[in-house]
């Protein structure tokens, strides 16, 4: 997969995005990540690249021309017409559903605004997708991009090699994930839950479910709303949510 980051700081997701597992994904050539310059096409001598808000105010915008002719010369590199993604605290909210569906392009081009953003024209004129990662507001779209980098790249077949599959990961079905221990059985007094050392896998699979239902239960129940439950797991939500009560 390649991607195509639009940045005034390129060194900065190249260096965290050539790391750890990306890195490795990138040196057996199953990602491709790019970084676009876009102070390199400044049209002044001095490379400036922002200016002052039409209509007054406090802050610098993004200038419309380096960024397009940024755009271009990333066209000229694509094979067909990839998405665009601007990053910007107005866009839709990222979330592993997007990493998913955005896995399956082959290309992907972010932008990555700074100061106060960017001359709305460009953006009307190349943006496809406007994408934020949360509702707080950083002071660049580069730690934006490489949320999504990362996200959307580990779920590119051969990125995680066994060790890190994300067979059931947090999200999944809506649900988070089960609690992971590793050795020692026991670390400062704390035992592994005893069926883990059962060997009985359907135990295990049982016991997992369960936690992964009481986690999302008490962490995040807005997501079970979403989540494919079976009778079983029902009955056992209803099972933990009636406990207090009967207690009572
Ligand atoms: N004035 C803009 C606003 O109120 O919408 C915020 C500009 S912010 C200081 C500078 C840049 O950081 C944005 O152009 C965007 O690329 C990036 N950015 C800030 N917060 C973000 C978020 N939550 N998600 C994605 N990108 C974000």
């Amino acid at each position: 997969m390649k991607f195509f980051i639009m940045t005034l700081f390129p060194d900065m997701v190249l260096d965290a995005l050539h790391t750890s597992v990306l890195g490795r994904a990138a040196e057996k050539g199953l990602l491709d990540i790019e970084a676009v310059d876009i102070r390199t096409f400044a049209t002044n001598k001095h490379k400036r690249v922002d200016d002052y808000p039409y209509g007054g105010g406090a802050g610098l915008v993004m200038q419309a021309e380096p960024i397009y002719r940024a755009y271009q010369s990333v066209q000229d590199k694509t094979q067909g017409n990839p998405r665009v993604i601007y990053l910007t605290p107005q866009g839709r909210v990222f979330s592993q559903e997007m990493a998913r569906e955005l896995a399956k392009e082959e290309e992907l081009v972010f932008l990555c605004g700074h100061y106060e953003g960017i001359d709305e024209r460009v953006l009307e004129e190349i943006v496809t997708d406007q994408v934020s990662i949360g509702d707080y507001v950083l002071t660049g779209g580069e730690l934006a991009a490489m949320v999504m980098v990362d996200a959307i790249s580990r779920l590119v077949p051969g990125v995680l090699n066994n060790e890190e599959s994300a067979e059931f990961e947090s999200f999944e079905d809506n649900l988070l994930e089960y609690p992971q221990y590793s050795r020692p059985e026991e670390w400062m007094g704390r035992r592994v839950p005893a069926v883990l050392l059962s060997g009985h896998h359907g135990k295990v699979d049982e016991w997992r479910r369960e936690q992964s239902l009481l986690r999302t239960l008490e962490r995040r129940p807005d997501l079970l709303e979403k989540a494919r439950l079976t009778d079983k797991d029902r009955d056992f939500l209803d099972k933990i949510q009636k406990k207090p009560c009967e207690d009572a």
